[in-house]
């Protein structure tokens, strides 16, 4: 099922996630809706409170795109290490940042994770490049961080004058 997608500015995507403390069914079916949900938006990673639900399970599929084979991964209760230099993650976006909104991102090369998939299995790993600015950009959401929280604070002010004017037209029409 696909499922709404929170957006920016709605309190919720400020919070903390709580840990998943049990598989259940339950998880397995939000997981499985998540992924639906990031493969329709399009997008390459999904974080539970972009659904409405507070809980350290993310999605990611880096690689993906139209042309190839979907391959998503599901991670519950994600840990990242970051490692290596601050380097620029270029033109991140968000489904929850409204307007298409891209911004340079300054984000660690290379990541630790640690995490385990819906069978309980234990991942450790290393990654590095675009799927580690993914994994940071998913575990972000999970801490109530969003992309636009890590750029300058004047086009942070822009942008959010901009949502302003986009809700009260909304809101009108
Ligand atoms: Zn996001």
């Amino acid at each position: 099922m696909i499922l709404d997608i929170v957006t920016y500015p709605a309190p919720s995507l400020a919070e903390k996630c709580a840990p998943v403390t049990e598989m259940t069914e339950e998880i397995r079916q939000l997981a499985a809706d998540m992924t639906e949900t990031m493969y329709d938006a399009p997008g390459v990673g999904i974080a539970a409170p972009q659904v409405g639900r507070n809980i350290r399970l993310i999605v990611v599929d880096p690689y993906w795109s139209k042309e190839t084979p979907r391959n998503p991964r599901v991670l519950v209760n994600p840990v990242l290490t970051l490692l290596g230099e601050q380097v620029t993650s270029e033109q991140e976006g968000c489904l929850s940042v409204p307007l298409n909104f891209r911004a340079d991102v300054k984000r660690a090369e290379r990541v630790r994770l640690q995490a385990t998939d819906l069978d309980g299995n234990v991942i450790d790993e290393e990654l590095e490049g675009f799927p580690a600015f993914c994994l940071q950009h998913e575990c972000d959401h999970l801490d109530g961080v969003l992309f636009i929280d890590r750029i300058g604070r004047l086009r942070r002010v822009m942008y959010d004058s901009k949502v302003k004017k986009w809700q009260k037209r909304r809101n009108a029409g």
